[in-house]
Formats: structure tokens, sequence, C-alpha cells
């Protein structure tokens, strides 16, 4: 088992447990998510880890794009909140999901306020489309509530057990 600093790394979703614990069961394949939340939490992160394949294979057929290109891509996506769900459950076949996410492009953070719909085809969830409510640089200074977010410092050093 190799332990690079990468796999020990808490998963940039937030959820505070380590990557590999956490959406990296996702990425890898060994789990699907079984609620919207969960794939949403986990596109997240793969987009932050430039992950086009996971990307395409969890997006509904109908809507998903013919390939992802992060060859021009320079934000780094950092953190994510989620601020609320609807439906979405192990018991729903269709699920909406409003969120936050955090990244910094040039030095300057910037934000995107997304609300997401997602449909489970089986037993498995898929991202159908999304709004964006308002995205923009993040004020300086603003207090998000901490609900999530799990970032740089404090919890790189979380290791589950
Ligand atoms: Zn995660």
């Amino acid at each position: 088992m190799t332990t690079t600093t990468d796999e020990i790394q808490a998963c940039l979703c937030g959820s505070g447990l380590a990557y590999p614990d956490c959406c990296g069961l996702y990425h890898s394949g060994k789990r699907l998510p079984d609620t919207a939340e969960a794939l949403m939490r986990s596109r997240f992160t793969a987009y932050a880890r430039r992950d086009a394949a996971y990307l395409l294979a969890s997006w509904n057929a109908g809507k998903r794009p013919a390939s992802l290109d992060f060859s021009e891509e320079t934000a780094l996506w950092h953190s994510l909140q989620i601020i609320n769900c609807k439906k979405g459950g192990v018991t729903n076949s269709k699920g909406i999901v409003e969120f936050k996410a955090f990244y910094n492009q040039d030095g300057i953070e910037y934000f995107m306020h997304e609300i997401s719909r997602f449909v489970k085809t089986g037993q498995r969830w898929f991202y159908l489309d999304g709004v964006i409510k308002a995205a923009g640089k993040t004020e300086a200074g603003s207090n998000t509530d901490g609900n999530a977010l799990c970032t740089h410092g404090g919890c790189k050093k979380f290791k589950s057990v």
C-alpha cells in the first residue's frame, strides 16, 4: 500500500475523511455514491483533480459533453460548502443539491454558487444539469460559516484508522 502525501490528505469535499476513504472510493470505482450529495461531492473533488473520465461517467448520457479539456484550466478548486439538499436520498430517484464551490485563480479567491439536479438510473446517480445562482470573487473577510469547509490547514492531519 502506497502512502503518498496525496493519499493521506483530507478529502477536498470537506467531509473530514481522508481522500481514499471518501471520494477516492467513488473515483476508483470501488463504490457508487448512494446519494445525490455524495455524487455531487465526488464530482467536485473530480474537478479539483482534473478527473475528466469520472466527470463524464457520472454525467447523464443525454447531457454530458463529448469531452472535457482541462489543459487550459488554471482554477485550483479547494473547498466545498453544501447549502441545501432536496430529496436525493437512497430511496429517491431525483435530487437537487445547492452548493458553493471555492477556487483560487491567479492568487484571487472566487466562488461559484450552483443548484444542481441529479437523477438515478438503475442504482446509479448521475448529474443532470445545474443553474449557477452566483459567481465571482469571494469577498475579503466574508465569513463562510465553516459548515463542511475543511481545507488547507488542520484537517490534513486527519487520518482515518
Ligand atoms: Zn470526499
